[in-house]
C-alpha cells in the first residue's frame, strides 16, 4: 500500500474491534503512528494492539479511556499528544446501540448513547483542534451512520446522537474552513461486524426463515444492495479523508450504505 500517511499521527477511538480496528490498520499500513482506544476483554485488546503494532512496525500506544466520561476523553487526547508528539488525525468512531420503543427506552441507555456516540466526539474534537491549528494541518473524521441522515423505529437515542454528529461535523467544518483542517462524517449502512452478524441467527428463528432470507429481507431490509458493507470499505473512505487529496472535502456526510438513503 502507498504510504500516504507517512509522518502523520492518528487517534482512532473505539479501535479494539470492528470498524475502528479496520481504520487503525489501514492508517498504520499507510505509514501513520496510531493510538488505539477501546474497552473490552484484555485478550481481544492485546490482539488488536499486536495487529496494529505489526502493521506500524512499532508499539501502538493505547488508551483505555471510558468515553462516557468527558474528563477521560480529554485525558485520552492529552495522552495521544504525549505518546506521539502530535495529533494530526482524530477519528471519532466509538459507539454503542440499544433498541426499544420511545415509551420504554431506558433513561440510562439514552444517557450512555448520547454521552459515547455524541458528547465524546465534541470533547475529543474540542481538545484536539488547538494542536491541529498550531501545526497547520488536521483531519477530524466522525463515524456517524445512515442513521445520521434518516431514522428507523426503536433507535431513538442512536438516531438522535448520529444526527447530532452530522450537525456537529458541519459546524466544526465551517469554523476550520479557512485552515488546512477538515471535518467530515462517514455514514455507513449495515457493516459486517461480529455483533451485527450475530443478529442473523435470532432473526431467522423469530421469523421462521433461513439465515439467508433473514439477512436480506429482515436485517438488510433497508440496504438496497442486500449485501453487507465491509469494514475495509469504510476504512478505505477514512483513509481517503485523511490522505493528501481530500483537502477540499469539508463538512460532508459521506454515505457508504449500498444505496440506503437514496431510497
Ligand atoms: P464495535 O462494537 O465492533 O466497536 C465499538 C468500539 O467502541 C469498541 O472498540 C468498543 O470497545 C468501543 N467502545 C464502546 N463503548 C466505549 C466507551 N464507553 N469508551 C471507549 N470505547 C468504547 O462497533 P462497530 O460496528 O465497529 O461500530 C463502530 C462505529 O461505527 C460506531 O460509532 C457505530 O455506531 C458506527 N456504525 C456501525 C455500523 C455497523 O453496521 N456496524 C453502521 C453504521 C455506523
Amino acid at each position: 500500500m502507498e504510504r500516504v500517511l507517512e509522518g502523520r499521527t492518528a487517534l482512532v477511538t473505539g479501535s479494539t474491534s470492528g470498524i475502528g480496528l479496520a481504520i487503525a490498520l489501514a492508517y498504520a499500513r499507510a505509514g501513520a503512528k496510531v493510538m488505539l482506544n477501546g474497552l473490552g476483554a484484555p485478550d481481544a485488546i492485546a490482539a488488536a494492539r499486536r495487529e496494529v503494532s505489526e502493521a506500524m512496525g512499532g508499539e501502538a500506544p493505547f488508551s483505555d479511556a471510558d468515553l462516557s466520561k468527558p474528563e477521560a476523553v480529554r485525558g485520552m487526547v492529552a495522552a495521544a499528544h504525549g505518546a506521539m508528539g502530535s495529533l494530526d488525525i482524530l477519528v471519532n468512531n466509538a459507539g454503542i446501540q440499544f433498541t426499544a420503543p420511545v415509551e420504554s427506552f431506558p433513561d440510562d441507555k439514552w444517557d450512555a448513547i448520547l454521552a459515547i456516540n455524541l458528547s465524546a466526539c465534541f470533547h475529543a474534537t474540542k481538545a484536539a483542534l488547538p494542536g491541529m491549528r498550531e501545526r497547520g494541518w488536521g483531519r477530524v473524521i466522525n463515524i456517524a451512520s445512515a442513521h445520521g441522515l434518516v431514522a428507523s423505529e426503536h433507535k431513538v437515542a442512536y438516531v438522535t446522537a448520529k444526527h447530532g454528529v452530522v450537525g456537529m461535523t458541519k459546524v466544526v467544518a465551517l469554523e476550520v474552513a479557512r485552515t488546512p483542517i477538515t471535518c467530515n462524517a462517514i455514514c455507513p449502512g449495515f457493516v459486517r461486524t461480529p455483533l451485527a452478524e450475530a443478529q442473523i441467527g435470532p432473526l431467522a428463528k423469530e421469523h421462521g426463515v433461513s439465515e439467508e432470507v433473514a439477512l436480506t429481507d429482515y436485517l438488510l431490509e433497508k440496504q438496497p444492495s442486500k449485501r453487507w458493507v465491509e469494514v475495509e470499505e469504510v476504512a478505505g473512505m477514512a483513509l481517503y479523508l485523511a490522505g493528501p487529496n481530500s483537502g477540499a472535502v469539508n463538512g460532508t456526510a459521506l454515505s457508504i450504505d449500498g444505496g440506503w438513503v437514496a431510497a
